[in-house]
């Protein structure tokens, strides 16, 4: 996808959850097809702003951020407005943040439930109430939920994570059905083990649970999903993002896409 001529200048992209991990990486690549960013996440804000600028000026391309919280509505419609106000419209909307957390159902806390849910799933349904008129009214759009493998098949200790990655790929569905005929198409991806700080943090906690050094938890975590003991890299997820932005994927809508080393081939 680097050579040749830059296949989105002239779109607005929004990718929630981009100061870090995958939603970085998607931007980056968003950001190298010439598409104008508006950031959103977590983090400090002396970081962000370094991230913001360099981006800007490695990628000469407009870049923006906003902090929008997305577990709260109004601050996502605000973080839609916003995008379109500042860079003049929103032509792609790739649904990214996520939290994690894990548990047994009986030992499952219900605000960490609520919280899964709401950023993991309701976000994206708000970012996509928000985003979709702009993008009718053009007759282009591309919409990308950033799903999970456990958006296709279960594990233990991950009720809310799987449910809302399940419902994600849902709501993809829907949105491509009623969307089929105005220009815009809705994808979900799911990935499967990425090296990001989410999946460190698992990482970390296994390897202090089970006394093993971390390149051993590595290989244990991902040979015991993925016939392919590799990660997928935000890179990889951002390539896939860029060819379902492209006009030979203008019929791929409604679809779950798997990038995970073979995890739900098994
Ligand atoms: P990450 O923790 O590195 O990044 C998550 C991003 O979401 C950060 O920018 C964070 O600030 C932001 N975020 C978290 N809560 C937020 C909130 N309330 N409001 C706004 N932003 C918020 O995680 P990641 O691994 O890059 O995950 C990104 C997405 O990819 C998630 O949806 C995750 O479920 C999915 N995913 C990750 C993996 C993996 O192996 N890492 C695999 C499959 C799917």
């Amino acid at each position: 996808m680097s050579s040749g001529k830059k296949c989105l200048v002239g779109k607005v992209a929004l990718v929630t959850g981009s100061t870090s991990g995958i939603g970085l990486g998607i931007a980056r690549c968003l950001g190298e097809q010439g598409a104008d960013l508006m950031l959103n996440g977590f983090g400090e804000s002396g970081a962000i702003e370094t991230l913001r600028a360099g981006l800007a000026e490695a990628l000469e391309v407009r870049v923006d951020y906003d902090g929008a919280d997305l577990s709260q509505p109004s601050q996502i419609a605000g973080l839609v407005q916003r995008t379109q106000a500042v860079l003049g419209g929103l032509d792609i909307l790739v649904n990214n943040a996520g939290i994690q957390y894990t548990a047994d159902i009986k030992d499952f806390p219900a605000e960490r439930w609520d919280a899964v849910i709401a950023i993991n799933l309701s976000a994206a349904f708000h970012a996509m109430q928000a985003a979709i008129p702009g993008m009718t009214s053009k007759g282009w759009g591309r919409i990308v939920n950033i799903a999970s493998a456990h958006g296709l098949v279960g594990s233990a200790q991950k009720s809310a994570y799987v449910a809302a990655k399940h419902g994600l790929i849902g709501l993809t569905k829907v949105g491509a059905i009623e969307l089929a005929n105005t220009g815009v198409t809705v994808n979900a991806i799911c990935p499967g083990w990425v090296l990001t700080p989410l999946v460190q943090a698992q990482l970390d906690a296994r390897a202090e649970r089970e006394g093993l050094d971390i390149e051993a938890v590595k290989h244990a975590l991902l040979t015991e999903k993925q016939p392919m003991a590799q990660f997928t890299t935000p890179e990889g997820i951002g390539g896939l993002v860029i060819f379902l932005c492209s006009d030979a994927a203008r019929t791929v809508t409604g679809a779950p896409l798997s990038i995970d080393g073979g995890w739900v081939a098994t």
